[in-house]
């Protein structure tokens, strides 16, 4: 894989009650579709039908296997069927809200990159990667608290450790970065 191929390297990251309850084979489906799906977080199902899906994400042959997943993503939510469309439930609040993040934070694709290459693409602060948890580039001190865009007050973080942080600034000698 080449990171720099990927868009979107963090994705609906929160462990909802809703999420967690989904089987392996749903949760891994609604994943393929979010990678398919247009601006509008769509995927036209065309003349198969529902197995359309199946046929979005490269695996036409899949879908006896792969429509009870689906069903559990309708079942939740997750996904709606409409005019011969299958639409992910909330996709575009869900890139707005994200994009917001990314202006206020400031942090530009390329350095984002570059930091994460740095930290090994991976937590700094627990060591996760990203096949494990979504990893975010963010400021070790907080922009509200002075700090800036350098590298040195960049770290690649997972969600949850970064969520953690919130409220306080973690000093760099707190980073475990030897
Ligand atoms: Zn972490």
């Amino acid at each position: 894989m080449r990171w720099e191929d990927e868009n979107y390297v963090k994705l609906y990251t929160r462990d909802t009650i809703y999420w967690i309850a989904l089987s392996y084979d749903a949760k891994s489906l609604f994943l393929q579709i979010l990678r398919k799906v247009d601006r509008r977080g769509e995927i036209a199902l065309g003349r198969c039908g529902l197995g359309g899906i199946a046929v979005a994400i490269g695996h036409p042959e899949a879908w006896p296997k792969l429509e009870p997943a689906f069903n559990e993503l309708l079942g939740g939510n997750f996904v709606v069927v409409r005019d011969g469309s299958v639409s992910v439930v909330d996709f575009q609040e869900s890139q707005r809200r994200k994009k917001k993040k990314y202006i206020r934070s400031g942090i530009g694709k390329r350095l984002r990159f570059r930091v994460m290459k740095r930290d090994g693409f991976r937590c700094v602060y627990c060591g996760t990667t990203p096949d494990l948890k979504s990893l975010l580039v963010d400021h070790v001190v907080p922009v509200a608290g002075g700090g800036g865009n350098e590298e040195s007050n960049l770290a690649t973080a997972c969600f949850d450790c970064n969520s953690g942080k919130a409220t306080s600034a973690i000093s760099p000698q707190d980073l475990g970065r030897h």
